[in-house]
């Protein structure tokens, strides 16, 4: 199954729920509107990067007028021909000699499970609930391919010695979603001019893929020499698919299918890559570490919602000595070929404990045109809706722990974190649907408004966890102290600067 050539893409067309598969060449040359349709978000997000993947390395736009143009039309079917021709045979799962992200002659003492490559299936101790059983059981090629891409470029090793991709083990993605399929993946195809300033080609660089020339094992080597097709299909394990079953029902994207994987044989190898692999899909941070600046690449830590992360996902930043924090480049190029757009910005990436998954994320977040003029905004609205947060966890933080100097008991139960998961529910509706509908030139009376709310809800927040101890007779001077920290916390929160002024309360 070559991707650049047969049907595996799992679609549905516009308000219709019949699933098919299709073409790289229906979905880039045909005016048909399709969604990308599996079953889990994750796998949806990592069709949608191998998509675009396949498209930057064989197709991408010279400049911003044809990358416009793309967007705006599908290709010519003669021109998609042509542009794929080179290409013919290098993305091909099951190809004799080089498959797709796999070796020939894995040495492994059993075959794993497919449920292995479908991330999240297995390993964690939540995952029966979260998952439907049965689903990594066998898979067509098209969802073989999106697993295996998925496993290596956006999900932790295997573990047990097996590396991670070179983005680290969850990376967060960010993507823009354009109205359909075919105009999403065009957004977030680099133009060749700004690849040429990120992934210049010397002699130092080694563009083969991993399938065509595997990575050395044992070997330390510069992020700077892996080219751009090798470093997007980076693959951190040795894998060969075990030889198809027969026909069937694939259990990713619910298919029938004729070529089903059921196993896989894996190794695992050593490399370090020094430095960081500019991935074009997702933001970074640049910190000094004991004298040394370093630069990763961001991951959800916590189960604080994505809004949190927004400064850090779409605002760059200096903060001093070389620190601060870069967006991902298809978000810089978009904010550069459409200055007056508004954003429809997909974040995803899984929240782990080594080999484990915890969580799946997954979130489309809007922000009204002028966003790209309006990152002041951005910062001010997540800071103040931390800030909030903060002074609600900290009056409540006085009523669990109390105050020993002046003997004021403390009620020993953890309200305030379950205070905060509450303010993270209220939130997560709340901030989005202020960044999504924003003017972001006139903020103020929005802003202020914000802040308003969200005193009231950590008011009422304040008072919903700490009912059920209201009437306790020794813990009446407790609560009191408590909201006095609490209004004391909130009054310094109180509008103040250019974007509130003339907001009194
Ligand atoms: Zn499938």
């Amino acid at each position: 199954m070559d991707l650049l050539v047969d049907p595996w893409i799992p679609v549905r067309a516009f308000e219709e729920r019949h699933p098919q598969t299709i073409t790289l060449q229906r979905l880039c040359c045909s005016e048909e509107k399709w969604l990308l349709n599996l079953p889990r978000d994750d796998m949806e997000l990592a069709a949608l990067q191998l998509l675009i993947c396949l498209l930057q390395v064989t197709c991408a736009p010279k400049d911003d007028g044809e990358m416009r143009r793309r967007v705006a039309k599908p290709l010519d079917e003669a021109e998609f021909i042509s542009l794929m021709a080179p290409w013919l045979h290098t993305f091909q799962l099951d190809h004799p000699q080089t498959p797709f992200m796999q070796v020939k002659g894995v040495e492994a003492k059993e075959p794993t499970p497919m449920e292995k490559l479908m991330t999240g299936l297995s390993g964690a101790t939540n995952c029966a609930f979260v998952n439907q059983p049965g689903q990594g059981e066998a898979l067509c090629g098209g969802c073989t391919a999106i697993a295996l891409f998925n496993q290596a470029n956006n999900a932790p090793g295997f573990g047990g010695g097996f590396k991670s991709g070179l983005r680290g083990g969850t990376p967060i993605t960010t993507l823009i979603k354009g109205p359909d399929l075919r105009s999403t993946l065009w957004l977030n195809v680099l133009t060749t001019s700004r690849l040429q300033a990120s992934f210049p080609v010397d002699s130092h660089t080694e563009n083969l893929p991993t399938w065509k020339r595997p990575v050395a094992s044992g070997k330390t080597f510069p992020a700077a020499t892996i080219g751009l097709l090798r470093g997007l299909f980076w693959q951190p394990a040795s894998i060969e698919l075990c030889p198809p079953i027969g026909p069937g029902q694939c259990c990713g994207c619910g298919q029938q299918s004729n070529q089903r994987y059921n196993g896989f044989l894996k190794a695992k190898f050593n490399f370090t890559v020094e430095g960081l692999w500019p991935h074009p899909h997702s933001p970074r941070v640049i910190a000094e570490k004991k004298g040394v600046i370093e630069q990763k690449f961001l991951a959800f830590t916590t189960a604080a919602p994505s809004w949190t992360q927004i400064s850090r996902i779409l605002v760059d930043k200096e903060t001093g000595q070389g620190e601060g924090r870069r967006v991902a480049m298809v978000v810089e190029q978009f904010r550069e070929v459409y200055p007056r757009f508004k954003l429809v910005l997909i974040v995803g990436g899984y929240r782990n404990n080594q080999a484990s998954i915890l969580e799946r994320r997954h979130d489309v977040l809007i922000f009204n045109e002028g966003w790209q003029k309006g990152v002041k905004v951005i910062d001010d609205i997540v800071d103040i809706g931390l800030e909030y947060k903060k002074a609600l966890r900290r009056g409540l933080y006085t009523f669990v722990e109390g105050i020993k100097s002046s003997e004021v008991k403390g009620a020993g139960v953890a309200v305030h974190e379950v205070a905060e998961r509450h303010y993270y529910r209220h939130s997560e509706l709340l901030i989005p649907s202020i960044l999504a509908s924003i003017n972001y030139s006139e903020p103020q009376d929005i802003v202020a408004r914000l802040r308003k709310e969200l005193h009231q809800l950590c008011e009422a927040l304040f008072n919903q966890v700490t009912a059920p101890y209201a009437h306790h007779p020794k813990l009446i001077r407790s609560l009191a102290v408590a909201r006095a920290s609490l209004r004391k916390h909130l009054y310094a929160l109180q509008p103040q600067g250019e974007l509130a002024h003339g907001d009194g309360d």
